[in-house]
Protein backbone atom coordinates (compact mmCIF):
# COMPACT_ATOMS: atom_id res chain seq x y z
CA UNK A 1 0.00 0.00 0.00
CA UNK A 2 2.88 2.61 0.54
CA UNK A 3 3.98 5.10 -2.34
CA UNK A 4 7.40 4.59 -3.35
CA UNK A 5 8.14 8.10 -1.58
CA UNK A 6 6.71 7.12 1.79
CA UNK A 7 7.94 5.05 4.60
CA UNK A 8 4.88 3.87 6.14
CA UNK A 9 1.23 4.01 5.24
CA UNK A 10 0.17 5.99 8.71
CA UNK A 11 2.12 7.24 11.30
CA UNK A 12 0.79 6.95 14.61
CA UNK A 13 1.79 9.28 17.70
CA UNK A 14 1.08 8.57 20.85
CA UNK A 15 0.29 4.70 21.99
CA UNK A 16 -2.63 5.36 24.36
CA UNK A 17 -6.37 4.61 23.79
CA UNK A 18 -6.83 6.44 20.39
CA UNK A 19 -3.73 5.25 19.34
CA UNK A 20 -2.89 2.26 19.83
CA UNK A 21 -6.57 1.27 18.48
CA UNK A 22 -6.22 2.93 15.22
CA UNK A 23 -2.68 1.45 14.51
CA UNK A 24 -3.77 -2.04 15.30
CA UNK A 25 -7.00 -1.42 13.40
CA UNK A 26 -5.17 -0.20 10.89
CA UNK A 27 -2.63 -3.24 10.03
CA UNK A 28 -4.98 -5.42 10.08
CA UNK A 29 -6.29 -3.81 7.08
CA UNK A 30 -2.93 -4.27 5.20
CA UNK A 31 -1.74 -0.87 6.00
CA UNK A 32 2.07 -0.35 6.97
CA UNK A 33 1.88 1.54 10.38
CA UNK A 34 4.70 2.78 12.91
CA UNK A 35 3.95 3.96 16.28
CA UNK A 36 6.04 6.46 18.38
CA UNK A 37 5.60 6.22 21.98
CA UNK A 38 7.86 8.19 24.46
CA UNK A 39 6.63 6.91 27.73
CA UNK A 40 5.01 3.45 28.40
CA UNK A 41 2.61 1.88 26.23
CA UNK A 42 -1.14 2.30 27.04
CA UNK A 43 -1.09 5.98 27.72
CA UNK A 44 -3.24 7.73 30.05
CA UNK A 45 -5.93 5.25 30.90
CA UNK A 46 -3.89 2.09 31.26
CA UNK A 47 -0.71 3.30 33.07
CA UNK A 48 -1.97 6.57 34.89
CA UNK A 49 -5.60 7.34 34.49
CA UNK A 50 -9.11 4.72 34.26
CA UNK A 51 -7.23 1.33 35.39
CA UNK A 52 -4.60 2.07 38.40
CA UNK A 53 -7.90 4.54 39.38
CA UNK A 54 -10.70 1.66 39.84
CA UNK A 55 -8.06 -0.61 41.15
CA UNK A 56 -7.82 1.99 43.75
CA UNK A 57 -11.17 2.58 43.97
CA UNK A 58 -11.79 -1.15 44.75
CA UNK A 59 -9.35 -1.05 47.60
CA UNK A 60 -10.79 1.84 48.87
CA UNK A 61 -14.70 0.62 48.90
CA UNK A 62 -13.45 -2.39 51.31
CA UNK A 63 -13.10 -0.05 54.62
CA UNK A 64 -17.07 0.46 53.92
CA UNK A 65 -17.67 -3.33 53.12
CA UNK A 66 -15.98 -4.55 56.73
CA UNK A 67 -18.34 -1.73 58.14
CA UNK A 68 -21.13 -2.82 56.76
CA UNK A 69 -20.32 -6.98 57.61
CA UNK A 70 -21.28 -6.49 60.68
CA UNK A 71 -25.40 -6.51 60.62
CA UNK A 72 -25.01 -9.64 58.53
CA UNK A 73 -23.33 -11.35 61.10
CA UNK A 74 -19.61 -11.20 60.88
CA UNK A 75 -16.81 -10.02 63.36
CA UNK A 76 -14.11 -8.55 61.52
CA UNK A 77 -10.96 -8.08 63.31
CA UNK A 78 -9.57 -4.57 62.91
CA UNK A 79 -9.16 -4.52 59.41
CA UNK A 80 -5.35 -2.80 58.38
CA UNK A 81 -4.18 -1.31 55.18
CA UNK A 82 -0.62 -1.23 53.70
CA UNK A 83 -0.36 1.38 50.91
CA UNK A 84 2.96 0.00 49.35
CA UNK A 85 1.40 -3.61 48.87
CA UNK A 86 -1.67 -1.67 46.99
CA UNK A 87 0.44 0.34 44.90
CA UNK A 88 2.98 -2.76 44.02
CA UNK A 89 0.30 -5.10 42.84
CA UNK A 90 -1.41 -2.24 41.04
CA UNK A 91 2.37 -1.31 39.45
CA UNK A 92 2.58 -5.46 38.24
CA UNK A 93 -0.70 -5.34 36.82
CA UNK A 94 -0.31 -2.47 34.71
CA UNK A 95 2.98 -3.83 33.87
CA UNK A 96 1.18 -6.97 32.33
CA UNK A 97 -1.16 -4.76 31.07
CA UNK A 98 1.33 -2.84 29.07
CA UNK A 99 2.98 -5.93 28.04
CA UNK A 100 -0.67 -7.18 26.63
CA UNK A 101 -0.86 -3.64 24.54
CA UNK A 102 2.60 -4.30 22.95
CA UNK A 103 1.55 -7.50 22.00
CA UNK A 104 -1.28 -7.00 20.61
CA UNK A 105 -0.08 -4.43 18.46
CA UNK A 106 3.25 -6.25 17.51
CA UNK A 107 0.69 -9.48 16.13
CA UNK A 108 -0.44 -7.20 14.06
CA UNK A 109 2.10 -6.35 12.22
CA UNK A 110 2.79 -2.45 13.97
CA UNK A 111 6.66 -1.29 13.88
CA UNK A 112 7.03 0.33 17.95
CA UNK A 113 9.51 2.76 18.55
CA UNK A 114 10.43 4.06 21.92
CA UNK A 115 10.69 7.73 21.09
CA UNK A 116 9.05 10.93 20.94
CA UNK A 117 7.81 11.96 17.75
CA UNK A 118 7.47 15.45 16.28
CA UNK A 119 5.85 16.79 12.94
CA UNK A 120 8.78 18.56 10.65
CA UNK A 121 6.86 18.81 7.65
CA UNK A 122 3.80 17.73 6.20
CA UNK A 123 4.79 14.31 5.50
CA UNK A 124 7.71 13.64 7.66
CA UNK A 125 8.08 12.62 11.23
CA UNK A 126 11.36 13.16 13.38
CA UNK A 127 12.07 10.22 16.31
CA UNK A 128 13.67 12.93 18.44
CA UNK A 129 15.82 9.62 20.18
CA UNK A 130 17.12 8.64 17.02
CA UNK A 131 17.22 11.76 15.09
CA UNK A 132 15.46 9.32 12.23
CA UNK A 133 13.25 10.91 10.03
CA UNK A 134 10.10 8.62 8.54
CA UNK A 135 8.17 9.66 5.37
CA UNK A 136 4.78 8.98 6.10
CA UNK A 137 1.02 9.09 3.63
CA UNK A 138 -1.04 9.72 6.90
CA UNK A 139 -0.44 10.63 10.41
CA UNK A 140 -2.38 10.44 13.58
CA UNK A 141 -2.03 12.37 16.41
CA UNK A 142 -2.95 10.90 19.40
CA UNK A 143 -1.05 12.63 22.19
CA UNK A 144 -3.42 12.90 24.81
CA UNK A 145 -3.41 15.69 27.59
CA UNK A 146 -1.56 16.07 30.74
CA UNK A 147 -2.65 17.81 34.30
CA UNK A 148 -2.45 21.46 34.20
CA UNK A 149 -2.23 23.13 37.29
CA UNK A 150 -4.76 26.35 37.01
CA UNK A 151 -3.59 30.14 37.66
CA UNK A 152 0.09 29.81 38.70
CA UNK A 153 0.46 30.51 42.90
CA UNK A 154 3.22 30.32 45.37
CA UNK A 155 4.18 27.16 46.29
CA UNK A 156 2.71 25.42 43.02
CA UNK A 157 5.56 23.41 42.85
CA UNK A 158 4.69 21.44 46.02
CA UNK A 159 1.78 19.82 44.52
CA UNK A 160 0.78 16.26 43.09
CA UNK A 161 -1.38 15.80 40.42
CA UNK A 162 -3.31 12.46 39.33
CA UNK A 163 0.06 11.39 37.66
CA UNK A 164 1.98 11.34 41.59
CA UNK A 165 -0.80 10.26 43.25
CA UNK A 166 -0.52 6.93 41.80
CA UNK A 167 2.95 6.64 43.16
CA UNK A 168 2.99 8.21 46.83
CA UNK A 169 5.26 6.21 48.79
CA UNK A 170 3.09 6.20 51.62
CA UNK A 171 -0.78 6.70 52.37
CA UNK A 172 -1.04 10.34 52.92
CA UNK A 173 -2.90 10.75 56.32
CA UNK A 174 -4.77 14.01 55.15
CA UNK A 175 -4.84 15.63 51.82
CA UNK A 176 -6.23 18.53 50.73
CA UNK A 177 -7.34 18.06 46.79
CA UNK A 178 -8.01 21.00 44.88
CA UNK A 179 -10.74 20.49 42.21
CA UNK A 180 -14.16 19.37 41.51
CA UNK A 181 -14.47 17.42 38.26
CA UNK A 182 -14.26 13.63 38.27
CA UNK A 183 -11.12 12.80 38.53
CA UNK A 184 -10.66 15.01 42.47
CA UNK A 185 -13.94 14.20 43.23
CA UNK A 186 -12.56 10.18 42.62
CA UNK A 187 -9.42 10.79 44.90
CA UNK A 188 -11.34 12.58 47.04
CA UNK A 189 -13.08 9.17 47.90
CA UNK A 190 -10.32 6.77 47.28
CA UNK A 191 -8.20 8.66 49.90
CA UNK A 192 -11.22 8.94 51.81
CA UNK A 193 -12.14 5.25 52.01
CA UNK A 194 -8.30 4.41 52.59
CA UNK A 195 -8.41 6.66 56.30
CA UNK A 196 -6.91 9.92 54.59
CA UNK A 197 -8.24 12.91 56.74
CA UNK A 198 -9.75 14.75 52.87
CA UNK A 199 -10.49 18.36 52.30
CA UNK A 200 -11.99 18.45 48.73
CA UNK A 201 -11.42 22.57 47.52
CA UNK A 202 -13.17 23.83 44.60
CA UNK A 203 -14.32 27.07 43.48
CA UNK A 204 -17.93 26.48 41.88
CA UNK A 205 -20.89 26.63 43.95
CA UNK A 206 -21.06 22.64 43.94
CA UNK A 207 -18.83 20.06 42.52
CA UNK A 208 -19.31 18.16 39.40
CA UNK A 209 -19.93 21.15 36.88
CA UNK A 210 -22.44 19.85 34.22
CA UNK A 211 -23.94 17.16 35.62
CA UNK A 212 -27.62 16.91 36.80
CA UNK A 213 -27.94 19.08 40.06
CA UNK A 214 -29.31 16.78 41.73
CA UNK A 215 -26.73 14.61 41.40
CA UNK A 216 -23.97 17.00 42.44
CA UNK A 217 -25.82 17.61 45.80
CA UNK A 218 -26.61 13.98 46.65
CA UNK A 219 -22.85 12.94 45.57
CA UNK A 220 -21.74 15.71 48.20
CA UNK A 221 -23.79 14.97 51.05
CA UNK A 222 -22.89 11.20 51.17
CA UNK A 223 -18.85 12.54 50.74
CA UNK A 224 -19.48 14.85 53.35
CA UNK A 225 -21.13 11.97 55.71
CA UNK A 226 -18.53 9.90 54.67
CA UNK A 227 -16.38 12.48 56.76
CA UNK A 228 -14.93 14.09 53.37
CA UNK A 229 -14.71 17.71 54.22
CA UNK A 230 -15.69 19.79 51.19
CA UNK A 231 -15.04 23.48 51.00
CA UNK A 232 -17.08 25.78 48.46
CA UNK A 233 -16.73 28.78 46.16
CA UNK A 234 -12.56 29.06 47.39
CA UNK A 235 -9.16 28.06 45.80
CA UNK A 236 -5.68 27.17 47.40
CA UNK A 237 -4.05 30.71 46.52
CA UNK A 238 -0.51 29.43 48.03
CA UNK A 239 1.11 25.99 49.09
CA UNK A 240 3.19 26.66 52.29
CA UNK A 241 6.31 23.98 53.06
CA UNK A 242 4.94 23.15 56.95
CA UNK A 243 7.76 20.56 58.48
CA UNK A 244 6.84 17.26 56.97
CA UNK A 245 3.53 18.34 55.54
CA UNK A 246 2.12 21.46 53.94
CA UNK A 247 -0.43 24.15 54.32
CA UNK A 248 -3.26 25.31 51.80
CA UNK A 249 -3.69 28.71 52.04
CA UNK A 250 -7.28 29.32 50.58
CA UNK A 251 -8.68 32.27 49.15
CA UNK A 252 -10.53 33.94 52.54
CA UNK A 253 -7.20 33.13 54.07
CA UNK A 254 -8.40 29.66 55.53
CA UNK A 255 -5.29 27.74 56.20
CA UNK A 256 -5.37 23.93 55.89
CA UNK A 257 -2.73 21.88 56.93
CA UNK A 258 -2.10 18.13 55.24
CA UNK A 259 0.68 16.04 54.32
CA UNK A 260 -0.40 16.18 50.66
CA UNK A 261 -1.69 18.98 48.28
CA UNK A 262 -3.25 17.72 45.39
CA UNK A 263 -4.38 19.87 42.23
CA UNK A 264 -7.31 18.05 40.00
CA UNK A 265 -8.07 21.56 37.95
CA UNK A 266 -8.36 20.05 34.42
CA UNK A 267 -5.98 18.58 31.47
CA UNK A 268 -4.75 20.16 28.61
CA UNK A 269 -4.29 18.66 25.49
CA UNK A 270 -0.69 17.70 24.42
CA UNK A 271 -0.47 19.82 21.30
CA UNK A 272 3.21 21.93 22.03
CA UNK A 273 6.13 21.66 20.35
CA UNK A 274 4.48 19.03 17.80
CA UNK A 275 5.58 20.80 14.60
CA UNK A 276 1.69 21.05 13.83
CA UNK A 277 2.11 24.58 12.40
CA UNK A 278 4.59 23.53 10.00
CA UNK A 279 1.93 20.41 8.82
CA UNK A 280 -0.50 23.04 8.81
CA UNK A 281 -2.48 21.46 11.82
CA UNK A 282 -4.50 24.21 14.07
CA UNK A 283 -5.49 24.11 17.17
CA UNK A 284 -9.38 24.89 17.92
CA UNK A 285 -10.60 27.42 20.87
CA UNK A 286 -10.82 24.73 23.73
CA UNK A 287 -6.97 23.86 23.11
CA UNK A 288 -7.93 20.50 21.22
CA UNK A 289 -6.83 19.76 17.13
CA UNK A 290 -9.34 21.21 15.31
CA UNK A 291 -11.22 18.11 13.68
CA UNK A 292 -13.92 17.54 11.37
CA UNK A 293 -16.58 14.36 12.07
CA UNK A 294 -13.93 12.14 10.42
CA UNK A 295 -11.16 13.36 13.00
CA UNK A 296 -9.39 14.96 9.59
CA UNK A 297 -7.58 17.93 10.44
CA UNK A 298 -7.43 21.01 8.09
CA UNK A 299 -4.07 18.92 6.49
CA UNK A 300 -6.17 16.31 5.01
CA UNK A 301 -3.49 13.66 5.62
CA UNK A 302 -3.57 14.48 9.31
CA UNK A 303 -5.76 13.28 11.80
CA UNK A 304 -6.10 13.34 15.13
CA UNK A 305 -8.39 11.80 17.95
CA UNK A 306 -8.73 11.32 21.72
CA UNK A 307 -7.90 13.97 24.30
CA UNK A 308 -5.68 15.87 21.66
CA UNK A 309 -8.87 17.12 20.19
CA UNK A 310 -10.73 18.23 23.30
CA UNK A 311 -14.08 16.76 22.33
CA UNK A 312 -15.05 13.51 24.75
CA UNK A 313 -12.10 12.88 27.03
CA UNK A 314 -12.59 9.20 27.68
CA UNK A 315 -11.24 6.15 26.68
CA UNK A 316 -14.30 4.05 25.12
CA UNK A 317 -14.28 7.85 23.15
CA UNK A 318 -10.76 7.53 22.13
CA UNK A 319 -11.19 4.16 21.13
CA UNK A 320 -14.07 4.81 18.93
CA UNK A 321 -12.32 8.02 17.51
CA UNK A 322 -9.11 5.67 16.45
CA UNK A 323 -10.82 3.02 15.48
CA UNK A 324 -13.01 5.28 12.96
CA UNK A 325 -9.71 6.60 11.71
CA UNK A 326 -8.70 3.20 10.56
CA UNK A 327 -11.64 2.51 8.93
CA UNK A 328 -11.95 5.81 7.24
CA UNK A 329 -8.54 5.21 5.57
CA UNK A 330 -7.79 2.02 5.11
CA UNK A 331 -11.01 0.14 5.55
CA UNK A 332 -12.72 1.18 2.37
CA UNK A 333 -15.55 2.85 4.82
CA UNK A 334 -15.92 6.11 6.01
CA UNK A 335 -16.92 6.54 9.64
CA UNK A 336 -17.64 9.58 11.68
CA UNK A 337 -18.09 9.02 15.19
CA UNK A 338 -21.39 9.71 17.16
CA UNK A 339 -20.62 11.36 19.83
CA UNK A 340 -24.03 11.83 21.78
CA UNK A 341 -25.54 9.56 23.99
CA UNK A 342 -22.07 8.71 25.83
CA UNK A 343 -23.03 7.05 28.90
CA UNK A 344 -20.55 8.10 31.97
CA UNK A 345 -19.79 6.92 35.34
CA UNK A 346 -17.92 8.72 38.11
CA UNK A 347 -16.03 6.16 40.40
CA UNK A 348 -16.83 8.32 43.55
CA UNK A 349 -18.19 6.36 46.73
CA UNK A 350 -21.10 5.91 45.92
CA UNK A 351 -20.72 6.30 42.01
CA UNK A 352 -22.88 8.04 39.41
CA UNK A 353 -23.88 6.68 36.61
CA UNK A 354 -25.09 8.95 33.20
CA UNK A 355 -26.48 8.81 30.38
CA UNK A 356 -27.92 12.13 28.17
CA UNK A 357 -29.59 15.39 29.67
CA UNK A 358 -29.94 16.84 32.86
CA UNK A 359 -32.75 18.04 33.91
CA UNK A 360 -31.86 21.87 33.54
CA UNK A 361 -30.77 21.13 29.90
CA UNK A 362 -33.86 19.09 29.05
CA UNK A 363 -35.77 22.34 30.17
CA UNK A 364 -33.99 24.49 28.30
CA UNK A 365 -34.28 22.31 25.11
CA UNK A 366 -37.25 20.83 25.43
CA UNK A 367 -41.05 22.43 25.79
CA UNK A 368 -42.42 19.70 27.65
CA UNK A 369 -40.26 17.39 30.29
CA UNK A 370 -41.39 14.76 33.13
CA UNK A 371 -38.75 13.53 35.76
CA UNK A 372 -39.36 10.39 37.25
CA UNK A 373 -37.41 10.12 40.48
CA UNK A 374 -36.41 7.40 42.91
CA UNK A 375 -34.23 7.90 46.44
CA UNK A 376 -34.40 5.07 49.05
CA UNK A 377 -32.22 2.92 51.14
CA UNK A 378 -31.02 -0.29 49.13
CA UNK A 379 -32.10 -3.74 50.93
CA UNK A 380 -28.62 -4.45 52.30
CA UNK A 381 -29.07 -1.12 54.30
CA UNK A 382 -31.72 -3.05 56.51
CA UNK A 383 -28.98 -4.90 57.98
CA UNK A 384 -25.91 -3.16 58.03
CA UNK A 385 -27.44 0.04 58.68
CA UNK A 386 -25.30 2.28 56.15
CA UNK A 387 -27.14 5.67 55.95
CA UNK A 388 -26.53 5.80 52.36
CA UNK A 389 -29.06 6.75 49.92
CA UNK A 390 -29.35 5.72 46.38
CA UNK A 391 -30.71 8.23 43.49
CA UNK A 392 -32.36 7.13 40.39
CA UNK A 393 -33.64 9.71 37.87
CA UNK A 394 -35.42 9.85 34.64
CA UNK A 395 -35.71 13.02 32.21
CA UNK A 396 -38.46 12.10 29.92
CA UNK A 397 -39.55 14.19 27.23
CA UNK A 398 -43.19 14.11 27.51
CA UNK A 399 -43.86 15.35 23.60
CA UNK A 400 -42.29 12.02 22.95
CA UNK A 401 -42.27 9.77 25.88
CA UNK A 402 -38.16 9.47 25.21
CA UNK A 403 -36.24 8.84 28.20
CA UNK A 404 -33.21 11.42 27.29
CA UNK A 405 -31.60 11.00 30.50
CA UNK A 406 -30.89 9.07 33.26
CA UNK A 407 -28.77 9.77 36.26
CA UNK A 408 -27.68 7.36 39.02
CA UNK A 409 -25.88 7.97 42.19
CA UNK A 410 -25.44 4.29 44.23
CA UNK A 411 -23.39 0.81 44.29
CA UNK A 412 -23.07 -0.48 40.88
CA UNK A 413 -24.36 2.77 38.91
CA UNK A 414 -21.74 2.48 36.49
CA UNK A 415 -22.50 -1.42 35.66
CA UNK A 416 -26.28 0.42 35.40
CA UNK A 417 -25.73 2.92 32.82
CA UNK A 418 -23.88 0.80 30.35
CA UNK A 419 -26.94 -1.21 29.79
CA UNK A 420 -29.77 1.34 30.10
CA UNK A 421 -26.96 3.17 27.26
CA UNK A 422 -28.05 0.80 24.77
CA UNK A 423 -32.03 1.62 25.27
CA UNK A 424 -31.74 5.13 25.71
CA UNK A 425 -29.69 5.25 22.47
CA UNK A 426 -32.33 3.05 20.87
CA UNK A 427 -34.90 5.69 21.59
CA UNK A 428 -36.71 3.83 24.16
CA UNK A 429 -39.73 5.38 25.62
CA UNK A 430 -40.48 5.58 29.12
CA UNK A 431 -43.90 3.06 28.87
CA UNK A 432 -40.87 0.63 27.23
CA UNK A 433 -38.90 1.34 30.72
CA UNK A 434 -42.70 0.52 32.23
CA UNK A 435 -43.16 -2.51 30.25
CA UNK A 436 -39.87 -4.39 30.77
CA UNK A 437 -40.49 -6.43 34.02
CA UNK A 438 -38.74 -5.96 37.00
CA UNK A 439 -35.61 -8.03 38.06
CA UNK A 440 -36.17 -8.27 41.89
CA UNK A 441 -35.02 -8.03 44.42
CA UNK A 442 -32.45 -5.35 43.11
CA UNK A 443 -31.69 -1.62 42.98
CA UNK A 444 -32.43 -1.35 39.22
CA UNK A 445 -35.62 -2.50 39.55
CA UNK A 446 -36.47 1.17 40.70
CA UNK A 447 -35.85 2.39 36.98
CA UNK A 448 -38.92 0.51 35.56
CA UNK A 449 -41.19 0.94 38.48
CA UNK A 450 -41.11 4.63 38.92
CA UNK A 451 -44.70 5.25 37.98
CA UNK A 452 -45.88 9.18 38.30
CA UNK A 453 -43.90 11.75 37.65
CA UNK A 454 -41.89 13.81 40.31
CA UNK A 455 -41.76 17.08 38.03
CA UNK A 456 -43.20 18.30 35.22
CA UNK A 457 -42.04 20.75 33.63
CA UNK A 458 -44.23 22.50 30.60
CA UNK A 459 -43.29 25.45 28.62
CA UNK A 460 -46.30 27.64 27.79
CA UNK A 461 -46.79 27.18 23.90
CA UNK A 462 -46.24 31.02 23.74
CA UNK A 463 -42.92 30.92 24.62
C1 LIG B 1 -6.74 9.97 36.68
C2 LIG B 1 -7.54 9.70 35.42
C3 LIG B 1 -8.62 8.85 35.47
C4 LIG B 1 -9.35 8.59 34.33
N1 LIG B 1 -10.43 7.75 34.42
C5 LIG B 1 -11.14 7.46 33.32
C6 LIG B 1 -12.23 6.56 33.39
O1 LIG B 1 -12.56 6.04 34.46
N2 LIG B 1 -12.91 6.27 32.26
C7 LIG B 1 -12.57 6.83 31.05
O2 LIG B 1 -13.20 6.52 30.04
N3 LIG B 1 -11.55 7.72 30.96
C8 LIG B 1 -10.83 8.03 32.06
N4 LIG B 1 -9.76 8.89 31.97
C9 LIG B 1 -9.49 9.55 30.66
C10 LIG B 1 -8.72 8.63 29.74
O3 LIG B 1 -7.55 8.17 30.38
C11 LIG B 1 -8.35 9.39 28.46
O4 LIG B 1 -9.53 9.93 27.91
C12 LIG B 1 -7.70 8.49 27.43
O5 LIG B 1 -6.53 7.89 27.94
C13 LIG B 1 -7.37 9.29 26.17
O6 LIG B 1 -6.69 8.49 25.25
P1 LIG B 1 -5.73 9.15 24.18
O7 LIG B 1 -5.36 8.06 23.25
O8 LIG B 1 -6.35 10.36 23.63
O9 LIG B 1 -4.45 9.68 24.99
P2 LIG B 1 -3.51 8.98 26.04
O10 LIG B 1 -4.07 7.72 26.56
O11 LIG B 1 -3.14 10.03 27.01
O12 LIG B 1 -2.23 8.60 25.18
C14 LIG B 1 -1.39 9.56 24.63
C15 LIG B 1 0.02 8.97 24.56
O13 LIG B 1 0.83 9.78 23.72
C16 LIG B 1 2.14 9.84 24.26
N5 LIG B 1 2.77 11.01 23.66
C17 LIG B 1 2.41 12.32 23.82
N6 LIG B 1 3.15 13.10 23.00
C18 LIG B 1 3.98 12.27 22.31
C19 LIG B 1 4.95 12.49 21.31
N7 LIG B 1 5.20 13.70 20.82
N8 LIG B 1 5.64 11.42 20.84
C20 LIG B 1 5.40 10.17 21.31
N9 LIG B 1 4.47 9.91 22.25
C21 LIG B 1 3.77 10.95 22.73
C22 LIG B 1 1.90 9.90 25.75
O14 LIG B 1 3.05 9.48 26.46
C23 LIG B 1 0.72 8.94 25.91
O15 LIG B 1 1.15 7.63 26.18
C24 LIG B 1 -8.99 9.17 33.10
C25 LIG B 1 -7.89 10.04 33.03
C26 LIG B 1 -7.17 10.30 34.18
C27 LIG B 1 -5.98 11.22 34.11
Amino acid sequence: MTGASHDVDLFVIGAGSGGVRAARIAAGYGAKVMIAEEYRIGGTCVIRGCVPKKLLVYASRFSQEFEDAAGFGWTVPEPKFDWPTLIANKDKDIARLEAAYRGNLEKAGVEIVKSRAVIEDPNTIRLLQSGARVRAAHILVATGAWPHSGHPIPGIEHAISSNEAFHLPALPASVVIQGGGYIAVEFACIFAGLGSQVTLVYREENILRGFDDEVRSHLRGEMEARGIKIVLGQLVEAIEKDGAGYTAVLTDGRRVGADRVMFAVGRKPNVANLGLEAAGVTVAANGGIAVDRYSRTEAPHIFAVGDVTNRVNLTPVAIREGHAVADTLFGGRPTAVDHVHIPTAVFSDPEIGVIGLTETKARETLAQVDIYKANFRPLKATLSGNPSRMLMKLVVDAATDRVVGCHIVGEGAGEMIQLIGVAVRMGATKADFDATMAVHPTMAEELVTMRQPAARHYRAAAE
